[in-house]
């Protein structure tokens, strides 16, 4: 089969490779129909993410169809359309029995296209398939459904819940890239009284006030300015980190109001200050996260009630051989207006390539 191969930072081909098969009894072989990629992927090629080793598959976010389980194997069959989360979970470990599955140690957590091969693939093998994948309801458009699999959960736990949206809130979501625009949407559900869009981007604050962000800045305009005008000179109630760059997350510790919250969700990889000189007296509460997916069957049942704007978030389509082109056009967000591409195998219809920057 086909798969798009880590070679070392800088370097990916999308090249053959070995079918994948089933090495253990829990494991299910999933056909995939619709694959996206990930920030976190990028993060991975610029070699911020040292774990992952040459000749790694890479991507972790999927939807696709069941070909083959294992015998212990209770909750899918093969022909069934499943949700890939990006977090597989043992089940049995003592993070999986709190609900922690993004901690899992018994051999899950974030395992697919980074200690183990992931999505961007033909095929993929997934481990602990009973706790790992979701079956879809016929009412959601697996397209739709890939946005399930990392960005919608990962906005919502981490940074929605970690901040502790309320409502009234003045929320500040610095990075308006499709997690940012995923922490807009779902930090509505939290009725908060304003939200703040920062990003270097005009296509991503335009998709940001489409989606609801009352307020937004360039970053080379004074955002911290803007909030303060914006709340009396307090600062925020919760801020949302969504870039994962040294200076993104000191602006967010700069623009918190005391007692207010700062919800780190970007992937770093190098070291950020933390002013602790201007805060240790300022009661902030600040967390950081990798997603547990435990929210992902909520979620599940939002989309399929047309709760979740997914669809607004996919500017582009590719087909699933085309996915050095697709890398292509999403690493250059800044010029073709990427957000989310998504690319479907040929047993999916819908590959026509979208205009960018809608
Ligand atoms: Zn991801
Ligand atoms: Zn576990």
């Amino acid at each position: 089969m086909k798969a798009l191969v880590f070679h070392g930072p800088g370097q990916t081909a999308w090249q053959d490779v070995p079918d994948p098969g089933i090495k253990d009894a829990a494991d299910a072989v999933v056909r995939v129909d619709a694959v996206t990629i990930c920030g976190t992927d990028l993060h991975i090629i610029k070699g911020d993410v040292p774990e992952v080793t040459p000749g790694r598959v890479l991507g972790h976010e999927a939807v696709g169809t069941v070909v083959e389980t294992g015998g212990d194997v209770r909750s899918v069959r093969p022909g069934d359309r499943v949700l890939i989360s990006c977090i597989t979970s043992c089940g049995r470990c003592r993070f999986c029995r709190e609900g922690h599955y993004g901690q899992c140690r018994g051999g899950g957590g974030w395992v697919l296209g980074h200690t183990i091969d992931g999505t961007q693939a033909e095929y993929v093998n997934v481990p602990f398939a009973d706790l790992s994948v979701h079956p879809l309801p016929s009412a959601v458009d697996s397209y739709d459904a890939v946005l399930l699999a990392d960005i919608f959960p990962t906005s919502y736990e981490v940074g929605v819940l970690n901040g502790k949206v309320q409502p009234g809130d003045t929320v500040v979501v610095v990075g308006a890239g499709p997690i940012g625009l995923a922490a807009i949407a779902t930090a509505q559900l939290y009725s908060p009284g304003r939200i703040i869009a920062v990003d270097r981007a005009e296509s991503r604050l335009a998709a940001a006030r489409a989606l609801g962000a009352d307020a937004t800045a360039s970053a080379d305009e004074e955002p911290d300015q803007l909030v303060e005008d914006l709340t009396d000179g307090l600062g925020a109630d919760v801020v949302m980190e969504a870039v994962g760059v040294p200076e993104a997350f000191e602006m967010c510790t700069r623009m918190v109001r005391p007692g207010g919250h700062v919800a780190n969700i970007g992937v770093h990889g190098k070291p950020a200050t933390l002013h602790l000189e201007d805060l240790w007296m300022k009661d902030v509460t600040l967390t950081t996260g990798l997603v547990d997916t435990y929210s992902t069957p909520m979620l599940l049942k939002m989309m399929a009630a047309g709760r979740l704007p997914a669809a607004s978030l996919v500017t582009h389509r590719f087909e699933l051989g085309q996915m050095e082109e697709a890398y292509e056009v999403f690493s250059r967000a800044a010029e073709t207006g990427a957000l989310k591409v998504v690319l479907g195998g040929p047993q999916h219809n819908a590959v026509t390539v979208q205009t960018p920057g809608k």
